[in-house]
């Protein structure tokens, strides 16, 4: 069996670890969240806090 490890990382908005999935092989670094739905909570905290940049 090979050792092969998806890299995983904490969602931004509800801290749980999410693995690498296919569809964003392009697009990892810059996924934050696990699923639609935090995308959306995401999207408008930072809409709420928008002093970054
Ligand atoms: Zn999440």
């Amino acid at each position: 069996m090979p050792n092969k490890q998806l890299p995983s990382k904490p969602c931004v908005v509800c801290g749980r670890p999410f693995s690498w999935r296919k569809k964003w092989e392009r697009d990892w670094e810059n996924v934050k969240y696990c699923s639609k739905k935090c995308a959306a909570e995401g999207a408008r905290q930072a809409r709420a806090e928008k002093r970054k940049i």
